[in-house]
């Protein structure tokens, strides 16, 4: 994806701005991202920016994370990149469903960094 800036990206949620938190955009290499995600600093929170195929635009999706822990030797797919991860890889994301008052909600496994992206070019260490 090409560079975004950081008042482009508070501009594509709809939650107020005061809701998102924009990391330090300096250090990401962005042709190596399909989508940017990040995780707030309190790591309760998820965000992903998505960009258009079609017309460029953003739109951007807040999410709630609740990370995964086990004793047990478990193994967990990432259900957007397929990776497999061992161990507390992975978090549970969900979203409100627009429209339902809170009553309905979307949930999925995913790499609990939002590292997606960087996973598929194999940049990111693993020990699975
Ligand atoms: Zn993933």
């Amino acid at each position: 994806m090409e560079e975004i800036s950081a008042h482009a990206l508070k501009g594509c949620f709809d939650s107020s701005e005061d809701e998102i938190w924009i990391p330090d955009l300096r250090h990401i290499i962005w042709p190596n991202r399909d989508f940017l995600g990040w995780i707030h600093p309190s790591g309760h929170l998820g965000y992903v920016v998505l960009v258009s195929p079609q017309d460029g635009g953003l739109t951007g999706v807040v999410m709630r994370r609740l990370l995964r822990s086990s004793a047990r030797v478990r193994l967990d797919m990432c259900c957007l990149c397929h990776h497999v991860h061992r161990l507390d890889g992975t978090a549970m994301f969900t979203v409100t469903e627009k429209g339902s008052q809170g009553r309905r909600t979307i949930a999925n496994v995913v790499c609990k960094n939002l590292d997606c992206s960087l996973r598929l070019r194999n940049l990111v260490w693993t020990s699975v």
